[in-house]
């Protein structure tokens, strides 16, 4: 259903609900106020970052049934920026005939890492190897069949690294077993990469598919520090996973922008390692690189409109700017003046009031052609200091 496709109305302009007001959802907040969109953002955290742009806040959780609801009433359509949104409620609402999008039966799928991961292997995309833990006998056989190391996942509700433990040798298993004690985990095949990289890919109601760029990814604790693009990969890779993407848009259901992240082997294989229904922390270049950023990208493709290829205006390098590992709390984040003096620099920040260990604060994007871009990473981990507020 496309009703406001043609329609801009000054006086009754479009409502967009978001579920999640943290930074993505700002991004997107910031792209749909910029089309004279209504912003209706859903979040547990009065002050979450999508707060200062947003026209109005519900409070409350992400799966909170009854403010999604809330939500409904208030919007033309409903996207979410945070895979902990309650599918089955927005899977209510589609069925009644209300605009949701990604699909919430796709979001099902992506929310638990096995189910997403059995999906992409029954349609023939590659994965690593994995199976899910049903006890210590069987995670103990997997890792003698396998070899060490491996990587014990839950299966929910983990995402930037918290949900990965490494298991080097036997000695591991047992205490990989009670981190995650009582969640659902599944093993999966360590592979020793080259290289990760990610693709933001979208897909419009009438079909339309377009990608951007391919971005290389470098993580440190699980977590991404850095994006390059246009990634230093051969064309023939460039070509594998590209190819990879489009096979996995054609597998999943419903519009919106994805973000593909793979990994590419010792023998040049591509494997996918994730998927995220939404835009992504390795497509945050493209606001500044790219023609289309992912977040308009995203709006263009839930609402249906035109999708064109995204084209790279400027070679990019994106670091995050990230809490210190060990601290919770207020925080400063110094240097930030000298990152000015850096030519085709532009700095975000998520506006967060409390810092958490490794928490995405913000990131910093430099455009430029002639850039040497470890050598930038340096220089921006160098000048950026984040750290306890000081009295
Ligand atoms: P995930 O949260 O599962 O996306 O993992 C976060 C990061 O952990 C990835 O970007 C990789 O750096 C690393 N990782 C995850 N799975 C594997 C794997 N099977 N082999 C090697 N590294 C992995």
């Amino acid at each position: 259903m496309t009703f406001y496709k043609d329609r801009f109305s000054i006086s009754k302009p479009l409502r967009l609900g978001i579920v999640g007001g943290g930074q993505l959802g700002k991004m997107m907040a910031f792209e749909a106020k910029r089309m004279f969109m209504k912003v209706i953002v859903l979040d547990p955290s009065k002050d979450c970052p999508a707060s200062s742009l947003a026209d109005k806040l519900i409070i409350g959780g992400f799966s909170d049934e009854q403010k999604i609801y809330e939500l409904s009433k208030e919007v033309d359509i409903i996207t979410f920026e945070i895979e902990l949104a309650n599918a089955t409620a927005l899977g209510h609402l589609e069925e009644s005939g209300f605009l949701v999008h990604p699909s919430p039966k796709t979001l099902f799928i992506i929310q638990n890492k096995y189910r997403q991961k059995t999906f992409l292997k029954e349609n023939m995309i590659a994965v690593p190897d994995f199976e899910l833990v049903s006890s210590e006998e069987q995670l103990m056989q997997y890792c003698y069949n396998s070899g060490f190391p491996v990587l014990l996942k839950a299966c929910e509700d983990s995402y930037d690294g918290r949900g990965n433990y490494l298991i080097r040798s036997e000695n591991d298993i047992r205490e990989a077993l009670t981190y995650f004690s009582g969640r659902q985990c599944m093993v999966e095949k360590f592979v020793n990469f080259k290289k990760e990289i990610s693709i933001m890919i979208a897909r419009n109601s009438s079909g339309t598919i377009s990608y951007f760029p391919i971005s290389e990814n470098i993580h440190e604790d699980h977590i991404l520090k850095t994006s390059i693009v246009p990634a230093r990969i051969s064309k023939e890779i460039e070509r594998k996973a590209i190819d990879l993407a489009i096979l996995t848009m054609k597998s999943l259901k419903g519009s919106g922008i994805f973000g593909i992240e793979m990994f590419v082997d010792e023998n040049d294989n591509v494997l996918i390692n994730e998927i995220a229904p939404r835009p992504h922390n390795s497509g945050h270049y493209s606001i500044e690189a790219c023609s289309i950023s992912q977040f308009e990208q995203h709006i263009r493709a839930i609402l249906d409109y035109p999708l064109p290829q995204p084209k790279l205006l400027s070679n990019a390098i994106m670091i995050n700017i990230l809490g210190p590992n060990k601290y919770t709390g207020p925080y400063e984040i110094n240097g930030i003046n000298k990152l000015f003096a850096i030519p085709g620099a532009k700095v975000h920040i998520y506006g967060k009031l409390e810092t958490k260990p490794n928490r995405k604060l913000g990131h910093v994007t430099i455009v430029s052609n002639d850039i040497d871009p470890l050598l930038i990473m340096q220089n921006v981990e160098d000048l950026l200091k984040v750290q306890e507020l000081s009295s």
